[in-house]
């Protein structure tokens, strides 16, 4: 019997997969965003089942998580999508890693290591966080031309950061109208990649590169909540943990760290073996829910460091071993995101590694 743990499902990853790339450009391949641990689900894993289903190109946001898996076997590209420091050149080139180049001042840097090492150039149409202004197109091409002659450069991206938001659609159209006209001027230079997009953009976004970065509907959650996604993508993770002690607690009592919550009326309150050093976020405290058997528990006082307490005063039979599900296929990362006022994207990233990962390679239901 486990403590606190997240099934994950790998055949829904593999279906989500097949339906996304069903629902994209023929023409574009699927680069697997697999950084923070493939958010939370298990970077090597994930891409061990993707290399094997044909997937050849990877992202990851810094070097640690291009080694590992390099090390456990990963091959194709990998490209880091973020700060790598320059000193650590060496381990690019001799683990045969993409860095993107975040700015010119970075390129320079990089390349007084004098190593010929694989690249991308990063190009910022509006997001205003990496990448070469797109404002001055021509700028930007004498850069990468100047930089293609000294690095091994394999493409140009940019970043989209409204796609999935359908009323942003100008913003969208700006950016890549943007993006084209560094592609133009690079016309030249033998880039084998050029793209854009991310999950939203890939699917609701007009097709444009030869790339698709596909992240979050990999794992069958959402950009934005109030997207829709296609049939069948559904969340590859289940989180579970169990009931470690059963009590009543009188009228007039209160519950918990800070005595926040306040008894009414006579409670059965059950404790269970799970709490935000394990990633489950302490704002849940007397506003989430957890399900038994589907039915809906609510949190009663503060979430603690490895534990936590919920009303099952309604739920006639719970006894001390008893599974609870915190997030189910019911009861999603982005559901407990919205409670929380974020994405989907943060609750998975955080549950933390002493939450066990347990394969799942069969369909449960
Ligand atoms: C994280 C990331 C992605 C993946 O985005 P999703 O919304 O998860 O598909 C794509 N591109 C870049 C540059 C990223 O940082």
């Amino acid at each position: 019997m486990k403590r606190s743990w997240v099934e994950v499902n790998l055949k829904q990853i593999a279906q989500n997969y097949n339906i996304y790339r069903q629902a994209i450009a023929k023409e574009a391949e699927i680069m697997a965003v697999v950084k923070a641990n493939a958010y939370g689900h298990g970077d090597v894993q994930v891409s061990s089942l993707l290399s094997g289903l044909g997937v050849k190109n990877f992202a990851v946001s810094n070097l640690d998580e291009a080694i590992r898996l390099r090390k456990n076997d990963i091959k194709g590209q990998i490209l880091v999508l973020g700060y790598t420091p320059v000193e650590l050149a060496h381990e690019i080139y001799k683990f045969d890693i993409t860095q993107a180049l975040l700015s010119r001042e970075y390129a320079e840097k990089l390349s007084l290591q004098r190593y010929k090492v694989k690249t991308q150039f990063a190009i910022d149409t509006g997001m205003n966080r990496i990448g070469l202004n797109a404002d001055n197109p021509q700028k930007c091409a004498d850069i990468i031309h100047r930089y293609a002659k000294i690095f091994d450069m394999t493409g140009i991206f940019t970043h989209l950061c409204v796609a999935d938001t359908p009323s942003q659609n100008e913003f969208t159209q700006m950016q890549k109208q943007k993006f084209d006209e560094v592609v133009q001027k690079t016309k030249d230079v033998d880039l084998k990649f050029i793209h854009c997009m991310n999950s939203a953009g890939g699917i609701w976004q007009e097709s444009y590169g030869n790339l698709v970065r596909l992240g979050i509907i990999l794992y069958g959650l959402k950009p934005d909540y109030l997207n829709i996604l296609p049939d069948g993508i559904r969340p590859a993770m289940k989180w579970k943990s169990v009931i470690s002690m059963i009590k009543d607690v009188k009228e007039g009592e209160t519950i918990g760290y800070g005595r926040t919550y306040l008894v009414k009326k006579p409670l059965k309150v059950a404790t269970i073996s799970t709490g935000y050093a394990d990633g489950y976020n302490r704002l849940l405290s007397n506003r989430g829910y957890v399900f038994i058997d589907k039915k809906r528990a609510p949190i009663v006082g503060r979430i603690c460091m490895d534990q936590f307490m919920i009303d099952v005063t309604d739920i006639a039979t719970v006894e001390i071993g008893d599974e609870v599900d915190l997030l189910t296929d019911s009861f999603t990362a982005d559901d407990m995101g919205k409670i929380l006022d974020t994405i989907g994207y943060e609750v998975v990233c955080n549950i933390s590694s002493r939450v066990e990962r347990v394969y799942i390679k069969e369909e449960t239901e």
